[in-house]
């Protein structure tokens, strides 16, 4: 089909997902047409490099025939098993078992769900059951983190922290509270990491103490912050968050959507931090983006209250396609690629990233630099001792990105001037490169454009 036609299609039909519908209306879409390796092209013939591997999600990169193969054989074998009146299948009954192995301390029981969002929110459902079971459901206040993102379903969005999810929706709601981020560049308590973990624990105790122990549930963080700019807390930040949380008898779920299969180096962030949360959820990367697929993790004592406390009466909560047949599948093969070699080319791709956008730190317009692993971000100001953002009015977030394109590069452009890298782990040295190369360009093209200055 020609383009034209299918960009009148899609303004016509498809409604996307965070967007200005009249912006997008005007502006058409970009219709991406194939993948491989780190790289995309377009249905114009423009090939780029996915700097931001779809949207955080495409880990092992595109074009890997192994997952295409699971997929294939398993929907030939069996296409589709619920999970519902005790019946299962084998792919997912293994992944289970494969992730439980390999999660933090005691994470043992899995929930599959169909992406990140549900994610979260059956994590809301499990834990208003869990204080139910345990004889105390007055514990149903939840605290999140300012500049956190769990998600734009119902209930998750209002966890969310960042305003464009909740206009006009009606949350948060009256239970979901915020504390202030850790947001190192500009943290009002300086950047120095005891001085910031201080706060941020400081901060929770008086929200505590404002709502009161016996009403607080549970306390979601991002290991770290993701939609919110690629906001790395100091380290030792999540072990003094977890600790409060155990003294205060609070749930703790960590949020690994972006975080989780290798992103930030090992299989989960939680690893490298060293804690063991109540929770865990994760999706993107447990599957690449292949299909869609979560999962919740669940703790031992987490697990064992609630099904102690349904005794043989059903727990409400299911989808018809929790644990589906293909999308294990597909997890069982990623993990395999993980483990044999995208792992560690991720790490080592990981250094050269970090080196390649700390080389342009002295850039007149980069503020910060800041990331771990394959995540990592530059925050773009028009004076770096005043930390003067780019001005609003002119977009400059539809412009850096624009340009990038134009340069043959996918980044992610924040609407604060903040540009996220998020690329597959099977970069090679040469995609790196590319990745530096061409955020330099666009970086010296903003210089140049007198609406951003
Ligand atoms: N939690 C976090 C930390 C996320 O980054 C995301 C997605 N970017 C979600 C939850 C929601 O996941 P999904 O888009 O798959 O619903």
């Amino acid at each position: 089909m020609l383009n034209n036609s299918l960009i009148e299609l899609d303004r016509a039909h498809l409604v996307h997902p965070v967007a200005s519908y009249r912006g997008h209306e005007k502006r058409g879409v970009r219709v991406l047409k194939s993948g491989r390796g780190a790289s995309v092209t377009d249905s114009t013939g423009h090939t780029l490099v996915d700097g931001f591997a779809g949207l955080w999600c495409v880990n092992a990169g595109y074009g890997q025939d192994s997952i295409v193969e699971a997929a294939t054989r398993q929907m030939r074998e069996l296409p589709y098993a619920t999970g519902y009146f005790g019946l299962g299948s084998e792919p997912a009954i293994r992944l289970a078992a494969e992730l439980a192995d390999r999660a933090p301390g005691d994470l043992n029981h899995i929930y599959f769900t169909l992406g990140g969002s549900d994610a979260v929110d059956s994590t809301i459902r499990f834990i208003r059951y869990y204080y139910h079971a345990k004889g105390t459901p007055k514990k149903d206040q939840f605290i999140s983190v300012e500049q956190g993102y769990h998600g734009s379903s119902t209930a998750g969005s209002g966890l969310t922290a960042l305003p464009v999810f909740h206009t006009g929706f009606g949350v948060p709601y009256d239970w979901q509270h915020k504390i202030p981020s850790h947001y190192a560049y500009r943290n009002p308590v300086g950047s120095e990491p005891q001085a910031i973990i201080d706060a941020s624990v400081a901060a929770l105790r008086a929200k505590v103490n404002e709502l009161g122990a016996e009403r607080v549930a549970a306390f979601y963080v991002e290991p770290i912050q993701g939609s919110g700019g690629v906001l790395v807390p100091p380290k030792g930040w999540m072990k003094a968050m977890r600790d409060v949380c155990r003294e205060l008898d609070i749930l703790f779920v960590a949020d690994e959507v972006i975080t989780g299969f290798g992103r930030t180096g090992p299989l989960f962030a939680c690893l490298e931090d060293e804690i063991v949360p109540d929770f865990m959820t994760t999706a993107k990367g447990l599957t690449s983006g292949y299909v869609p697929m979560g999962a919740v993790f669940m703790s031992d004592r987490v697990y064992n209250t609630i099904a102690d406390g349904a005794g043989m009466a059903a727990i409400g909560h299911g989808y018809t396609y929790s644990a589906h047949p293909v999308s294990a599948a597909v997890g069982l093969e990623c993990l395999s690629l993980y483990e044999n070699g995208l792992l560690e080319n991720g790490v080592r791709a990981g250094k050269r990233l970090t080196a390649g956008l700390q080389s342009l730190a002295d850039h007149p317009l980069v503020g910060d630099v800041r990331g771990r692993g394959m995540l990592a971000a530059i925050e773009l100001v028009t004076d770096k001792q005043r930390k003067t953002p780019l001005p609003a009015a002119a977009d400059p977030s539809r412009r850096i990105f624009d340009r990038a394109w134009e340069n043959g590069l996918v980044i992610r452009a924040f609407a604060n001037g903040v540009i996220g890298y998020a690329p597959p782990l099977c970069c090679t040295d040469d995609d790196i490169d590319r990745i530096i190369d061409r955020t330099q360009m666009t970086l010296d093209q903003t210089l140049e454009d007198p609406d951003v200055r």
